[in-house]
């Protein structure tokens, strides 16, 4: 009998990494994540982003950049009509992975994309960090009745960057989409990333797949080993609040020019990048 074909492997442009950022990151965050990471990925990578920036468009050529015009503040208002307007774009674009990060994320597309092949887009796959070590109880008012519920569900910290399928993408729509994520989070009184485990879990009955391959600053990011660090899917830095914590990686930048470590992690990935250090001979 003849061979059964293989299943088509998965591209990386099957793979949608929505960055959420607002104007006043584009200089110190976006610019950084744009020459290291999101240059080996621009065509994967859509920015999510608040205001217009010409100095973004020039930089960012060949990346998506997408205006909200949601208002550039941190409120769990402003920051839920930014997933929703992801979601959208993401359900419009047809592909088949939905990743979300933060602009203080770096991703490693490689390593994404070998993650995500050990699925298939049309099963129900919610991947990330779980946020905290316990699940998360929010109230719910049953409609009609006078009475409330809860429910406990997990959640993926955003901060870590998490992924969706499309499948479970498109059960999520009564929800999600066209605005209804923003009733939804607005309803529930929960932040964003909280919203989608709650749609996910809790109103869905699909289990968090948590992933060690996912890293936000609020974990210590000084315990990767400096090798492991190269194979994670995602990694982040404390900031100027806590500068201390970011990833243990040697390389050719001190942590003066280099206190995020990002491109040192970069050009560990991608020594052929023009502006890493030549390796020494020999
Ligand atoms: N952010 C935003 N609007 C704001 C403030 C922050 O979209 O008014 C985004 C920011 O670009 C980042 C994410 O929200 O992608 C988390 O922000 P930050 O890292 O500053 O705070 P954290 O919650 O991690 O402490
Ligand atoms: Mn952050």
């Amino acid at each position: 009998a003849p061979a059964r074909p293989a299943a088509p492997s998965l591209l990386a442009d099957d793979v949608f990494i929505a960055v959420k950022t607002t104007r006043k990151n584009h200089r110190p965050r976006l610019a950084l994540l744009l020459r290291t990471w999101i240059s080996r990925a621009r065509r994967q990578t859509f920015i999510f982003t608040d205001g217009d920036d010409p100095e973004l468009q020039l930089q960012g050529a060949g990346t998506h950049v997408i205006n909200t015009n949601c208002s550039a503040v941190h409120t769990r208002q402003a920051l839920c009509c930014k997933m929703s307007v992801e979601y959208d774009k993401f359900i419009e674009s047809g592909r088949k992975w939905f990743c979300h990060v933060d602009d203080d994320n770096f991703v490693n597309p490689g390593v994404l994309l070998q993650l995500l092949s050990t699925f298939s887009p049309s099963q129900d796959v919610y991947l990330g960090r779980p946020s905290l070590d316990h699940p998360i109880e929010a109230t719910e008012r049953v409609q009609g009745v006078r009475t409330m519920t809860t429910v406990k569900f997990w959640f993926a910290t955003g901060g870590a960057g998490f992924c969706l399928s499309r499948g479970l993408a498109l059960k999520m729509s009564p929800w999600a989409s066209l605005g209804g994520f923003m009733s939804t989070a607005e309803r529930m009184r929960l932040p964003d990333d909280c919203t989608v485990g709650y749609i996910v879990e809790g109103l869905l009955g699909v289990r968090l797949l948590s992933s060690p391959l996912f890293h936000s600053h609020l974990e210590n990011l000084q315990r990767l080993s400096p090798e492991a660090v190269l194979q994670q899917v995602t990694l982040s830095y404390g900031g100027p609040e806590n500068p201390q914590n970011v990833v243990d990686v040697a390389g050719g930048f001190s942590l003066q020019q280099d206190p995020t470590r990002f491109k040192s992690v970069h050009c560990l990935l991608y020594p052929d990048t023009d502006w890493c250090p030549l390796r020494k001979q020999g």
